[in-house]
């Protein structure tokens, strides 16, 4: 007789929990995952995903205008916001099938209610059973922070945005980080006035300043509004639906939607950890060791409840690593060094490794290389907007330990680059590369 109901036992079949199932399954293991939503977790329901779907959907409203300019007789356009949100909806709707299929192939035993931790080896599920397990495993993601101010309630999160009955013709954005950036250039061009509000005066810390300024510089010449130095006091509702944000220092904004998109907060509570001594930090988070290890040493935890870096592919990653430590005798750990991140923004952005200034900070001599340059797509569309490249040099090996991009397509170079920034290539290494022209990634190799 098994000494367990399960070898392993994962609460939240996101990017993490789904990865670390079927790996450990795949290992050997008998597994099962409880989810209370959707599986496929933040990235595949209401995040990355979705998110992306919105982008390449707003991303037409330039192309059919920059269109006439190469010679097509574009008729007048109108969009439809019902069918775009429905359309992905269904998408996502998909992938989820995708998702379980897999889990199911895998023979991991998929619970579609909550579960909690009962004890370090017990898991109470919502229907009243308690089930056990060698392991558990804790992947339960993040949700999005909702502001405590008068009228709140009255604004929605990223969890709600996906699903609006109608295209906000005004919409004030909360943040100033990767979401807020994201869906202020989605919504503007749809065609909605956006208003972004942000408590400070920097967006998208710790990104290259260089590429924060080209950004707020592109957004506030498209006609996106930025309220600096701006704290909400009150949100009303009239009886029309229409929404006002009182907000310090500036004069009431009226809007169709507020969305609050300032930061994610780990999903610990209720999830009764404190039933097996798992310690959590002061923001929520799991508290875990390299080998994504809690306080209790039969409970491990991965993905963005552990708030180490919140991104997709790196939960990915640490499920990955558990399963392959603990189920398949295969002791690894996660590289946390040089992780290529990207907002999605119109234009869209992409760094990996030192900004300058970190670089600055902790190396004796560094050098930097820009080219500030305007694609020639558009030149011909006469679309006043600049890229910039910057690579960030140690100056004392040549070593290239920074790479920074704004433009078209950013992100999908970057990704490429940063296989040469991962491998220390020195800036030498790039100068010997002859150029792939005419492109906009072979900037690249001609900064001198
Ligand atoms: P971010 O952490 O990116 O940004 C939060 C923003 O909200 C910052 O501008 C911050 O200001 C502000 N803020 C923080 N707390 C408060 C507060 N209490 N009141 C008012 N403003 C506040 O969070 P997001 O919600 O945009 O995204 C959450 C996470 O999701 C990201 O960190 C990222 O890891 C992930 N994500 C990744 C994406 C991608 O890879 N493309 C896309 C979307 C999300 P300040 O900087 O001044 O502190």
């Amino acid at each position: 007789m098994a000494k367990y109901d399960y070898d392993l036992f994962v609460i939240g079949a996101g990017s993490g929990g789904v990865r670390a199932s079927r790996v450990a399954a795949a290992h050997g293991a008998k597994v099962a995952i409880a989810e209370e939503h959707k599986v496929g977790g933040t990235c595949v329901i209401r995040g990355c995903v979705p998110k992306k779907l919105l982008v390449y959907g707003a991303h037409f409203a330039e192309d059919l205008a920059d269109a006439r300019r190469f010679g097509w007789e574009v008729p007048e356009t109108r969009f439809n916001w019902a069918t775009l949100r429905d359309n992905v909806l269904t998408e996502v709707t998909r992938l989820e099938g995708l998702y379980s299929e897999n889990l199911e192939r895998h023979e991991v035993e998929i619970i579609k209610q909550r579960a909690t931790v009962a004890g370090p080896h017990e898991i109470a599920l919502a229907d009243g059973r308690t089930v056990t397990a060698g392991r558990i495993l804790v992947a339960t993601g993040a949700t999005p922070v909702v502001p405590d101010f008068p009228g709140a309630e009255h604004g929605i999160t990223s969890n709600e945005v996906f699903h609006l009955d109608a295209l906000p013709k005004r919409i004030v954005i909360a943040g100033g980080g990767y979401i807020a950036n994201e869906f202020a250039g989605i919504f503007h061009e749809f065609g909605s006035k956006v208003t972004m509000v942000n408590r400070s005066d920097i967006i998208l810390r710790g990104y290259e300043e260089a590429l924060r300024d080209r950004l707020l510089q592109i957004s506030i010449t498209k006609g996106i509004d930025f309220k600096f130095n701006a704290a909400f006091e009150k949100i009303e509702k009239a009886e029309d639906g229409t929404l006002t944000a009182y907000l310090t220092g500036c004069d009431p904004i009226e809007a169709d939607a507020v969305l609050f998109a300032i930061g994610r907060r780990p999903n610990t509570d209720g999830l009764g950890l404190e039933n097996a001594g798992v310690r959590i930090d002061d923001k929520g988070a799991v508290v875990v060791d390299a080998d994504n290890m809690s306080s209790c040493d039969s409970i491990h935890a991965v993905g963005d409840v552990t708030n180490r870096v919140q991104l997709t592919p790196v939960a990915i990653r640490e499920g990955q690593a558990f399963a392959d430590t603990i189920f398949g005798d295969n002791p690894t750990r996660v590289d946390y060094e040089n992780i290529p991140s990207a907002v999605f923004s119109h234009p869209p952005l992409a760094g990996v490794g030192l900004t300058e200034g970190q670089a600055r900070d902790r190396l004796g001599t560094v050098k930097t290389y820009t080219s500030d340059f305007r694609s020639m797509k558009n030149v011909l569309a006469g679309r006043n907007e600049r890229s910039l490249y910057k690579l960030v040099v140690d100056g004392t090996t040549d070593e290239v330990v920074g790479l920074h991009m704004i433009g078209p397509d950013a992100p999908e170079i970057l990704q490429a680059a940063a296989i040469a920034v991962k491998a220390k290539l020195k800036k030498a290494d790039f100068d010997a590369v002859v150029a792939l022209h005419p492109t906009m990634a072979e900037e690249l190799v001609l900064m001198r």
